[in-house]
């Protein structure tokens, strides 16, 4: 061991050497990276760089403010953090802003929304549905912190929250899988899980809600998901948006069509949960497909038995279980056939 860390210690010594010599060393070469700050006693911070360089550091306001953002109603094992506030108490209208050149913004999935925020079958729909692929990425809207990421027995299965700088808060329910954990820094665009079905779900969709103070309003107010785009750089968000019939519909100039849409030739109305079911089940279905089937071989069997009885072939069984025409198949072992 101490012989191999010697020789180890020798090797690298050596490359730093023939490195050093190839490339006379720069002090602004030296990458820049903060590894450490001074406290001056004042509002300001001195950060000093791995280049042996230094700067003042001053928070601004926006980060004093998006600190208090982060740490008060910071409860990360309940859904609801602001208990007991009614959209009585808050102003008549409110202006959030939402993306500046440092903060940017990503339509957390780009797709068809098949269920919008309203009432649905007698109970509120307190955000958009959309429906996805298994395990397509899901990005972070806006640069934040996690504040929730675990399974939510109440229906949205695996859910991450994510509090943003201006108070604002991104729900992403029925992950297969979360990517991130209570406490993380991300950035818009980021990869905060996967498409799932878990929870309350019928099919992999996102169900993505935004909450301000727990209060929900149209999420279909801020991104155009069928595009990607955002509505607004700054957003004013009126107290009546939070009444669960107050929705985006009047912003999508093509409304009218999209009812349209929504009937049968005979006049027979489709609802969008229709359209989510008959997703599931094309979903579903091209899911069976993938999944692997597997045969036990029974005394008797041939490969070109088995390939006929199953409608398949005998070179697709070799390929699959990477065997040949001429490998002998025994009883009781398993044979994949899909
Ligand atoms: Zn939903």
């Amino acid at each position: 061991m101490r012989s191999n860390k010697l020789k180890l210690t020798a090797l690298l010594s050596l490359l730093l050497l023939s490195t050093s010599s190839l490339y006379a060393q720069r002090i602004e070469d030296l990458p820049r990276i903060a590894m450490d700050t001074l406290d001056t006693g004042t509002n300001a911070k001195v950060v000093i760089y791995t280049n042996n360089t230094w700067e003042f550091f001053f928070p601004g306001l926006d980060s004093l403010v998006a600190r208090n953002v982060y740490t008060t109603n910071w409860i990360t094992d309940q859904v609801f953090a602001y208990k007991g506030t009614s959209a009585n108490d808050l102003p008549a209208s409110m202006e959030f802003p939402l993306f500046n050149k440092v903060n940017e913004y990503k339509c957390p999935v780009v797709g068809r929304v098949s269920s919008r925020y309203g009432i649905r079958r007698g109970r509120n729909h307190n955000g958009i549905d959309i429906p996805l692929k298994l395990r397509e990425p899901i990005y972070a809207a806006f640069p934040g912190v996690v504040r929730y990421s675990r399974y939510n027995s109440g229906g949205y299965g695996n859910l991450v929250i994510i509090r943003h700088d201006n108070g604002l808060e991104t729900w992403y329910g029925h992950l297969s899988k979360a990517n991130v954990e209570v406490g993380d820094y991300v950035v818009a665009g980021a990869v905060i899980g996967f498409a799932g079905n878990t929870g309350r779900s019928r099919g992999v969709h996102l169900h993505f809600e935004v909450r301000y103070r727990d209060l929900t309003f149209d999420p279909e107010r801020i991104f155009d998901f069928e595009t990607g785009d955002i509505r607004y750089q700054n957003f004013v968000l009126e107290k009546s948006y939070f009444n669960i019939r107050s929705n985006a519909s009047e912003l999508l100039e093509d409304n009218d069509e999209e009812i349209a849409l929504l009937a049968t030739e005979d006049g027979q109305e489709i609802t969008s949960e229709d359209i989510l079911e008959n997703i599931e089940k094309i979903q579903e279905a091209e899911a069976k497909k993938l999944e692997p089937v597997y045969y036990t071989i029974k005394n008797g069997d041939t490969l070109s038995r088995i390939a006929s009885r199953n409608g398949t072939t005998v070179s697709e069984l070799c390929r699959l279980n990477g065997i040949t025409r001429n490998t002998i198949i025994r009883a009781g072992r398993q044979l994949r056939i899909r």
